[in-house]
């Protein structure tokens, strides 16, 4: 049978609710258990797509699709196994099924209700991953702070759900945060103590209080936490602040939460976690023998969690490399021809990052041309390697006017443009080409090389393309299509020959990199960089 954890907040919101529980599944995955992960989200939004980065950073794409959290994200880079749409549920997501559900007369003469309509359909959410019996323990992470109205009916859900699969089957662990008063020199228990009693109010008591904290717990606090809490003092987990996020399982294991995990799951300890391949990616990422600068050309750039899965693939090909990677945020609005050689000054390689909309879109064109005429390594993602076909067709082709059809629809030569079927589309949400999809590499590209596979599958989550009208003029003047979709022979990279590494993709490699699997392209990238640094 499955056994559920479930991964509530307390005191205050950005604790880390995502990498603890990241963090435990990693160990309970070492130890040869089968493990997931969900987010259930509080918000109304149906998904986190049509969010701007502003508001929740990144929206993270998973293979089948779904536009989902950021945490889905640390998930797959800790577990290095995929999540789909149902990892991530909003509460939009389950109004949305009831409300659908009520239209189709499924309640006929029922008043539909939060208790015990939404309740049900919470749980129902909660149990899908865990039914397939493709999982042993499933952890549920619960968006947002206990005590949040908005929560109330996922901790009820909560509630339902431990009572249904009975004792020893089931566990929550609470994350809270004990403080340091500097005036008092002191660690405060009290705000721990508060959450608790809230959780209790609404009848969940608590397994596990994992403990955020900037000092050590000594004995007689942890002693003091236990016994106003009700748990048991080895169930008082400490959580201190960590230089890197890859570190927090290992410190989790010095705690030992994962041996208190599945003693209360009933679940035999089997082998010490297997933490060795996860060891040596940090060994190499704390001991690097060069230092390279990246330029990370974007609009969000004041934001760092909007571009939270390319910073983490430049740490995994960081590690790879044995090369701290500086990544230096770089706004694109502002860039020109007059001060780019300025604004890019010191950079070993820049990557232009994926967006919307035309904000900074010419600094962007701007700083490709500049690295692309002046051989530094470039990378653009999406609208980043857009912007480089836009680029090319105006500086080396001559088309002063190209450009994407996204900015201007009026242009004579629309490089980049709306396909067809995307034309009709009225609605926001969930309606860009999302998703994993093929691509076909081109023999003896730079591409192909990288890969060193002919096929591959990349995510994607956008609604311009690569107007192939004009891709024999392109190729004519160097510019390489080296990745095409078999299916529809759209272009999904491009790359030049006479450069050190010039490749932008279509698709989001960013997403598919993990610990155990940092992605080629931005390893390679690394490496080309360092190279390119070596050379200055
Ligand atoms: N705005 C572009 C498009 O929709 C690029 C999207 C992206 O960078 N993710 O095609």
């Amino acid at each position: 049978m499955t056994k559920y954890i479930f991964v509530t907040g307390g005191v205050t919101s950005s604790l880390g609710k995502g990498i603890i529980s990241a963090s435990l599944a990693k160990l309970l995955q070492a130890r040869g258990y089968r493990v997931t992960i969900q987010k259930f989200d509080p918000y109304i939004n149906i998904d986190p797509g049509t969010l701007n980065p502003y508001e929740h950073g990144e929206c993270f794409v998973t293979e089948d699709g779904a536009e989902t959290d950021l945490d889905l994200g640390h998930y797959e880079r800790f577990l290095n196994v995929p999540t789909s749409q149902a990892n991530n549920i909003t509460t939009g997501r389950i109004y949305q099924n009831v409300i659908n559900k009520e239209r189709e007369g499924a309640y006929l003469g029922k008043t539909v209700q939060v208790v015990p309509h939404i309740t049900d359909e919470i749980k129902r959410n909660m149990r899908i991953l865990g039914e397939g019996g493709e999982f042993d323990i499933v952890i549920t992470e619960l968006g947002g702070t206990v005590g949040d109205i908005e929560s109330l009916p996922f901790i009820e859900a909560v509630r339902q759900l431990r009572w249904e699969v009975g004792s020893g089957n089931s566990l929550v662990i609470h994350l809270t945060l004990v403080p340091y008063l500097a005036a008092a020199g002191e660690l405060k228990t009290k705000p721990t103590q508060h959450s608790v009693k809230t959780l209790l109010e609404y009848g969940i008591q608590p397994d596990i209080l994992v403990c955020r904290t900037e000092h050590h717990l000594n004995a007689d606090l942890r002693k003091k936490i236990a016994l106003f809490c009700n748990v048991n003092i080895n169930a008082v987990i400490e959580s201190i602040d960590a230089s890197t996020i890859y570190d927090v399982p290992l410190l989790m294991l010095k705690e030992q939460l994962d041996r208190t995990v599945l003693t209360k799951l009933k679940l035999p300890h089997k082998n010490e976690p297997d933490m060795e391949s996860w060891k040596d990616f940090l060994g190499r990422l704390k001991n690097p023998t060069a230092e390279i600068s990246i330029g990370l050309i974007g609009k969000y750039v004041e934001l760092p969690d909007a571009y939270k899965s390319i910073i983490e693939a430049f740490i995994h090909a960081g590690a790879k490399n044995e090369c701290k990677v500086r990544v230096k945020s770089i706004q694109s609005e502002g860039l020109l021809p007059e001060n780019a050689a300025e604004k890019l000054q010191g950079l070993d390689g820049i990557l232009v990052a994926p967006g919307f909309g035309s904000r900074g879109i010419e600094g962007k064109i701007e700083a490709i041309r500049y690295v692309r005429e002046n051989n530094i390594p470039f990378f653009g993602i999406c609208l980043g390697m857009q912007c480089a076909v836009v680029e090319y067709a105006r500086n080396v082709l001559g088309w002063k006017d190209a450009h994407t059809t996204e900015i201007d629809e009026q242009t004579k030569h629309p490089v980049i443009s709306m396909m067809e079927e995307q034309k009709k589309i009225k609605n926001k949400g969930g309606t860009m080409r999302l998703g994993s999809y093929a691509c076909d590499l081109k023999k003896g590209s730079k591409a192909a090389g990288i890969y060193g596979k002919s096929r591959i599958s990349e995510r994607h989550r956008h609604r311009y393309e690569f107007n192939n009208k004009y891709l024999e003029e392109f190729e004519k003047a160097g510019l390489v299509a080296s990745g095409i979709n078999p299916d529809n022979n759209l272009v999904e990279i491009i790359e030049l020959k006479n450069h050190p590494f010039f490749v932008g993709g279509q698709f989001h490699p960013e997403l598919k990199s993990t610990v155990a699997n940092p992605h080629p392209l931005f390893v390679n990238f690394v490496a080309a960089s360092l190279a390119h640094s070596r050379r200055k």
